[in-house]
């Protein structure tokens, strides 16, 4: 859901919701792990996982049903941290995000 989306749908709940407390919102939501921040949709979702903020995670985005999962890839993130290491790279956000279809979709199209 998109920060605009939210700010619609509360306001439609007879509120009017200013799009900045929206977002201020989802910044405090964000430092503690409870939504994330899909950069490619410039969307968020809520998070139910009792993970750390800086768990290292990976989203898998559906194409056809818009669906995000999400997971967790030590392999990849250990050789990323590796990689950044060698590069003397200091990421600031290193969201690996997956597009395609997931398991329900593609067992869907059988
Ligand atoms: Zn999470
Ligand atoms: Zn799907």
């Amino acid at each position: 859901m998109g920060a605009y989306d939210i700010t619609e749908r509360l306001s439609a709940q007879g509120k009017r919701v200013a799009a900045v407390s929206v977002y201020r919102a989802l910044d405090f939501l964000g430092e503690h792990g409870l939504v994330h921040r899909i950069a490619s949709r410039n969307a968020f979702v809520s998070c139910g996982h009792d993970h750390g903020k800086a768990a290292k995670l990976v989203f898998l985005i559906c194409r056809s049903c818009g669906g995000i999962d999400e997971t967790t890839a030590p392999a990849v993130e250990n050789a990323l941290d590796t990689t950044l290491a060698r590069s003397g790279f200091k990421p600031s956000s290193r969201i690996l995000e997956v597009e395609g279809q997931c398991g329900a979709c593609l067992a869907q199209e059988g």
